[in-house]
């Protein structure tokens, strides 16, 4: 089937129902500026379902900072080509004012599993990003909807949203794509100098030397954000924002670690902020 771009609500259903007695229906939202990371998102769901729906959506209220949002990439024709070239069956991709006709009078509110980590350094963002998920599960009803373990915080607030609201659809998480030198891949990526991009593995980095850590035994969550904060090297660009040892499920922080633990970063680098995370697990190389 050729790819087919739609950018009404009421087209994609009416598109989409035709398709239903296919097979199972796949979800991939995403806000474009597509990179290998999505497309590892865009693959598993092509192999697993018979229909393909992928979202481009810079959804504005989930963003804290103007400058983010004005400064995000947009690209839906090299998107497009990209998508076609992955054997998407429909991008959908909406206007704000389609998406938004008027200002919203209700929204999703997100409770402690967004009080660390990004959720309390960006004020709303979680609330923004679980209520336009919310929107796109509504609108697409796919059997199966693909995030990627890279925004770890993000996929566990998705697994709730979907529990908490019995949404009826599976929830797929997929790996983190990296670049050869281990920085994971992101459309933020892309504002990097070269001078910044060759910093920007330094969280990666951190974690690698904490999840070895874990491994070999250090229990101690203040040693191991001590470690992790020593490893960042001495240099104006880069700035840790904050560094966690969070519970898997919950995603409040630990004191100790004694079982599976998710370590997360936040690294400012130049003017553009990168996250990355490890599932670590004690004893475990
Ligand atoms: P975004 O366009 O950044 O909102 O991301 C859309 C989806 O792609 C989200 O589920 C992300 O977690 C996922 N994603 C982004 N970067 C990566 C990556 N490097 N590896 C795997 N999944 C990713």
């Amino acid at each position: 089937m050729a790819i087919s771009l739609v950018e009404t609500i009421a087209d994609l259903r009416a598109q989409v129902a035709a398709r239903r007695s296919a097979g199972p229906l796949g979800l991939v939202p995403t806000m474009g500026a597509l990179h290998e990371g999505h497309a590892s998102l865009i693959r598993q769901a092509r192999a697993e379902c018979a229909t393909v729906v992928v979202t481009i959506f810079v959804n504005p209220i989930q963003f804290d900072r103007p400058e983010d949002l004005d400064r995000y990439p947009r690209s839906l024709d090299v998107d497009a080509r990209l998508c076609e070239s992955l054997g998407v069956d429909f991008i959908f991709a909406p206007s704000v004012a389609e998406m938004y006709p008027r200002p919203l009078e209700c929204k999703v509110e997100v409770g402690r599993l967004t009080d660390h980590l990004c959720g309390r350094f960006r004020p709303g963002h979680f609330s923004g990003v679980a209520t336009v998920v919310l929107k796109l599960f509504e609108i697409v009803q796919a059997d199966r909807s693909y995030f990627g373990e890279k925004d770890a915080q993000q996929l566990a607030v998705i697994r709730r949203l979907v529990s908490d609201f019995n949404v009826p659809t599976t929830i797929v998480g997929v790996p983190t794509v990296r670049e050869a030198d281990g920085l994971a891949l992101s459309s933020r990526n892309q504002r990097l100098d070269a001078g910044e991009r060759t910093i920007a593995p330094a969280l990666y980095h951190a974690l690698q030397q904490v999840k070895g850590a874990i491994e070999s035994g250090v229990a101690s969550v203040s040693d191991l954000k001590r470690l992790a904060a020593d490893d960042i090297p001495s240099d104006a660009r880069l700035r840790l924002e904050y560094f966690e040892l969070v519970d898997p499920v919950d995603f409040q922080p630990v004191e100790r670690v004694t079982g599976p633990v998710v370590a997360a970063g936040a690294l400012w680098v130049g003017t553009t902020r990168l996250i990355d995370n490890m599932r670590c697990v004690p004893g475990q190389s």
